[in-house]
């Protein structure tokens, strides 16, 4: 019986310490905005790097010929051609080929990486279907997305900074990345240049830009997560040298790195500090995919030790970090039956446990917790970006329609966050002003994103 209370209590106490009412939700959008500030007055004046892009140009819906685009994000490499017809046209045919990088690649030297991309290349450039057209004496043109941290130095240039996502790869880091590709382009013997390099935030956001020009901001929330909006170019302190002729440019706010005000469990801190990199990505951690199930397992843990839920051995299974996976957490948060069949099986199957109906209520209560905080705080950001461009340029986004292209695995595929997102945005903008405020799934709008990126930065112009 007394299990009974701590259990309960262990449930209450996480319910009140990520609980996000309208006073902490406020405060992060207001405390997003004022980061954005800061990372845009100087480098290093914030938590929020607000990366310049070098992007001033998006799509217009112009844009003919043939393009190309790369996309190394992590796991897979994916190739990708596309065929622009204008403004009547628009795509007339894309193609694509997706590998997974062998894994010997991942910790070899910068060479062999970047000679398999190009090789993998050619090949895909070979079977170019009769679809294609490159106008005679002209090159193919490439879109990079590079999904890892880099000083961008140009549209066609920026230096790695470190590698992440399990890649450990010799002699990159310090290194211009297009230059490394079109060095192994050179060895390999494929007549391409890079004319863009992009993260995949501002892939995303010209991607969806192509079909909407209301498109202001960019949204990924998959296994981690990132955002990029347009921003004016004199409003960038930090800005020197020359200003874009468009007046307008591309700010990757890389936001995961927010921390101010975010409402933090037991359960958050024991993981940050068990992370690769404790202290840091506090955001990303709150709210994206890669994370939410494992803060899940954590609380069940607590509950399975100190409160003996799932009987009296805790067990073996559910004690592995990231045993239980945020896909797990949702088919859970799916099951509508009266006996909660689903989640027993997912139970069962992914933490190795016999429930009750009761534990399996339990369970749901924790999952909807830990969600319900991160979707909330996604829309929170999303109103930080939203009200700083407001704020900048009085009436250009509340007072008419303005869209912001959300793309990621955690998005596309979970109900719930979503409408806690909604929620959330809601909430703070009123229902009026959220009525002009579209927040939209861009589905894998980031790969040709980049070939249009390329075609807008084409040397061939
Ligand atoms: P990535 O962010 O790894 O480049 P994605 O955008 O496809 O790739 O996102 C993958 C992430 O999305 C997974 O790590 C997982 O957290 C989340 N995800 C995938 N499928 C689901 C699902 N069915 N329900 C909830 N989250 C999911």
């Amino acid at each position: 019986r007394s299990n009974v209370v701590s259990v309960g209590s262990i449930l209450t106490k996480l319910q009140q310490d990520c609980a996000t009412p309208f006073p902490v939700i406020r405060h992060v959008a207001d405390s997003m905005t004022a980061d954005m500030r800061a990372g845009l007055a100087v480098d290093g004046g914030s938590n929020l790097k607000m990366i310049l892009s070098y992007v001033d140009s998006l799509p217009s819906g112009n844009e003919k010929g043939l393009f190309y685009a790369l996309d190394l994000g992590g796991t897979n490499f994916r190739a990708l051609r596309v065929q622009l017809g204008g403004k009547e046209e628009r795509v007339v045919a894309t193609e694509f080929e997706q590998l997974s990088i062998p894994q010997e690649l991942m910790f070899g030297t910068s060479e062999e990486l970047f000679d398999f991309i190009a090789s993998t290349l050619a090949g895909f450039a070979e079977k170019e279907s009769e679809k294609f057209h490159l106008p005679h004496g002209r090159q193919r043109e490439i879109g990079f997305t590079f999904s890892f941290p880099v000083k961008q130095t140009s549209i066609d240039s920026g230096i790695l900074m470190k590698w992440t996502k399990g890649f450990a790869v010799s002699g990159t880091a310090g290194r211009d990345v297009v230059a490394c590709l079109n060095e192994a382009m050179e060895r390999q013997g494929v007549d391409m240049r890079v004319s863009a390099l992009v993260n995949d935030t501002v892939g995303t956001l010209a991607g969806a830009r192509y079909w909407d020009d209301d498109v202001l901001v960019a949204v990924i929330l998959g296994t981690g997560t990132n955002a990029c909006y347009v921003e004016r170019t004199d409003c960038i302190p930090k800005l020197q040298g020359p200003k874009s002729s468009s007046g307008r440019t591309i700010i990757n706010t890389e936001w995961g790195a927010f921390s101010d005000g975010i409402p933090l469990t037991a359960f958050d801190r024991d993981m940050d500090a068990a992370s690769i990199n404790p202290g840091e990505q506090i955001f990303e951690k709150t709210i994206s995919g890669m994370y939410l199930g494992e803060i899940a397992r954590r609380a069940l843990v607590s509950m399975a030790e100190e409160g003996s839920l799932f009987g009296m051995a805790v067990p073996n299974k559910l004690s592995t970090p990231f045993a239980l996976r945020t896909p797990d957490i949702c088919a859970m948060q799916q099951d509508k039956s009266d006996d909660l069949q689903a989640v027993g099986s997912i139970l069962h199957n992914v933490a190795g446990v016999e429930s009750s109906l009761s534990e399996r209520r339990i369970v749901l209560e924790v999952c909807d917790a830990i969600v319900k905080r991160g979707g909330r705080l996604a829309g929170a950001g999303i109103v930080g970006i939203l009200q700083k461009m407001e704020q900048d340029s009085k009436g250009t986004i509340f007072n008419k329609r303005t869209v912001v292209a959300m793309d990621g695995g955690l998005y596309e595929h979970y109900p719930q966050y979503r409408s806690y997102l909604q929620d959330a945005v809601t909430e703070l903008l009123g229902s009026e002003t959220s009525k002009n405020i579209v927040i939209e799934h861009s589905k894998d709008g980031s790969g040709i994103g980049a070939a249009l990126l390329a075609a807008t930065n084409s040397n061939n112009r």
